[in-house]
């Protein structure tokens, strides 16, 4: 029998990605997704596969859910550009949605894996993240309503697994790009590879020294998947990224390069509570989910640059 599988958040940059790969790998997927920040040319390729149906709905909205065996809650909206547009739709989908896919998690004795992050470690005093760092979240701050609901979203479902027995997993996940992330979308790859394409200049936020980790998405999806699919693990939550820590300076000066641009770089002011550096421990995924990033930051970009020059941005 064919395993059946609900992917939250399904048409977006991740969702889109582990939806094609659950299809191939022969799974029955059904994606939930409100179209908020995601893209329906991301699952136009999908529609017609036998295995795949949508559900185009909120998940906060209450409705009928399929029973399946696997349930993979991806829905939120991720970009920091958001978080000041939509941050109740941000902190419901991490908690009101969690909640629900909870319940529904322990209605059908499915397995669930939750799309945490690594904002859940804040602006950290400890570097690099290792998953027992309590983290530094500013809760008022506007970052909070996405930091502090991914947190509250994780505390959900430890006390789910510890009251009702429902084997929920987190995967904290570093900072992904490439292919179908919007080129609006606001963040850093999206942003400098479109602005870099088009010949405009490359907007550097603060002076650049900051620093994030860079996990191409295929690499994403052999974590979540693996994550998922592992039997009697020692953990619950694991750090999935990649440990190429870079300054957003040299990230810039990356996409410069690749793209042959005349487009120089500008700098803006620096938004608020913006982490000075990031990148994960991986050591847990490393040790007990047999899992590597493979693809190097220059291949990834690349690849993602190839995307973009195919959609002529
Ligand atoms: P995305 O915006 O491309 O995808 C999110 C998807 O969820 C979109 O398709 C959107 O329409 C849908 N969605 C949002 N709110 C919804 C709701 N209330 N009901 C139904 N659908 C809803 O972003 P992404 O980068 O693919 O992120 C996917 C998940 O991974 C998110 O939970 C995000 O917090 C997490 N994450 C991503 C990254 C990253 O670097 N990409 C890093 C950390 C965590
Ligand atoms: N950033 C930037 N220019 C941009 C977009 C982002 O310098 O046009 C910076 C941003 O300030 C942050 C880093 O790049 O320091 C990563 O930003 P992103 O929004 O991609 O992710 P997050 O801050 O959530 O890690």
């Amino acid at each position: 029998m064919r395993t059946e599988v609900l992917v939250t958040g399904g048409a977006g940059f991740l969702g889109s990605h582990l939806c094609e790969r659950l299809l191939s790998d022969g799974y029955e997927v059904v994606c939930l997704d409100n179209f908020g920040s995601g893209q329906r040319s991301n699952i136009n390729g999908l529609l017609d596969h036998s295995n795949f149906t949508l559900i185009d709905r909120d998940i906060r909205v209450p409705g009928s859910l399929p029973s399946v065996d696997q349930i993979y809650h991806l829905a939120s909206r991720a970009s920091p550009k958001d978080f000041t547009d939509f941050p109740v739709d941000i902190a419901l989908a991490n908690t009101q949605g969690t909640r629900r896919l909870l319940d529904h998690a322990r209605a059908c004795d499915a397995r669930m894996v939750f799309a945490s992050t690594s904002e859940v470690y804040g602006d950290p005093e400890v570097h690099p993240q290792p998953e027992t760092y309590t983290g530094n979240v500013n809760i008022r701050g506007v970052r909070g309503c996405y930091d502090e609901s991914k947190r509250f979203g994780e505390t959900l479902t430890v006390a789910y697994q510890r009251k009702y027995d429902v084997d929920v997993r987190t995967i904290r996940i570093f900072n992904t790009y490439g292919p179908r992330m919007r080129s609006d979308d606001g963040r850093v790859v999206p942003t400098f590879v479109t602005q870099a394409l088009q010949g405009k200049d490359l907007t550097i936020y603060g002076d650049g020294e900051q620093t994030r980790s860079f996990c191409y998405v295929d690499d994403l999806v052999d974590g979540l998947m693996s994550l998922m699919n592992t039997d009697n693990l020692k953990h619950d939550v694991y750090n999935i990224g990649k440990e190429n820590e870079r300054t957003i300076k040299e990230l810039a000066n990356e996409v410069l390069d690749l793209t042959n641009t005349r487009s120089e770089i500008t700098y803006e002011p620096l938004p608020e509570d913006d982490p000075g550096r990031r990148k994960p421990d991986i050591t847990r995924a490393r040790t007990e989910l047999g899992w590597e990033p493979e693809i190097p930051l220059r291949e990834g970009l690349k690849k993602t640059i190839e995307y973009y020059e195919s959609k002529s941005v």
